[in-house]
């Protein structure tokens, strides 16, 4: 038997949504980041602080942060597994150990506060999803890593299944990449948080722009469906969303 608990979410809502979108890509500042201050609802996106300069590579996002959305870590070197590539040679996580990895998300999250120093918490971003070092026999997770810096971190999950409250792993949590999707159907699965009191997240790479595009016209149907429902559904960034989880479980004992 489930045991009795008080409602998770702030006010009468009834579900979570986080809009979250990856890489800093151009078309993040130019389309996404006005729908949204428009619709007065805040998102997270997860930036790589590369090179010397990355202070003035990343000085627009300082004014992103000031409008409310999160600056989340997405790593310097955004390594994914080196399956990717055809050369034996090719260099990725099965290369790496869990201490070089933690070398790049303590020194990321170092220049990320550095550029939003104002900013409290921060949640994580797994590069192409992925969570492992190593190969085989010597595959480790690195989510413990992420859960020794970092409130929370975005992985990938199934469709349709939103994240629970009282049972997602806030370290690797479960996000549905959005890219060449409708909008109905990116508000068919808001629904589905509703239905299931649950917390669902959207990843969003360019707008209108690369290779996992969301087209801008589908990306404002969910805004505004967002912006009109804000009543009953809770959209905020993943790191507020992961501390309002922690608070309700110690309120409920969980
Ligand atoms: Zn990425």
């Amino acid at each position: 038997m489930i045991p009795k608990l008080t409602p998770c979410w702030p006010g009468e809502r009834l579900a979570a949504v986080s809009l979250t979108f990856d890489d800093g890509a151009p078309s993040q500042l130019a389309r996404a980041v006005p729908m949204l201050n428009d619709a007065d609802l805040q998102a997270s996106f997860y930036l790589n602080p590369r090179g010397d300069d990355y202070l003035e590579t990343l000085a627009p996002w300082r004014a992103v942060a000031k409008a409310g959305h999160e600056i989340g870590n997405h790593t310097i070197g955004h390594t994914c597994s080196r399956a990717f590539r055809l050369e034996p040679t090719a260099r990725g996580l099965e290369n790496m150990t869990l201490d070089d990895i933690e070398k790049d998300i303590v020194e990321a999250k170092r220049r990320l506060q550095q550029l939003v120093p104002e900013q409290r918490e921060m949640s994580f971003c797994y590069p192409c999803y992925l969570e492992h070092v190593g190969c085989g026999p010597t595959r480790q997770s690195y989510v413990p890593v992420v859960a020794r810096h970092h409130i929370a971190g975005r992985g990938k999950g199934e469709f349709p299944f939103p994240n629970p409250p009282a049972t997602v792993d806030l370290h690797y949590t479960w996000s549905w990449p959005a890219e060449r999707m409708p909008g109905s159907q990116m508000v068919g699965l808001v629904e589905a948080c509703v239905a299931k009191r649950a917390w669902g997240i959207l990843t969003f790479h360019g707008v209108n722009e690369g290779g996992l595009s969301v087209a801008e016209r589908d990306l404002r149907e969910l805004v505004q469906y967002l912006q009109i429902n804000h009543p009953r559904i809770w959209t905020a960034p993943v790191a507020k969303v992961a501390r309002r989880i922690l608070d309700w479980r110690k309120d409920n004992g969980i």
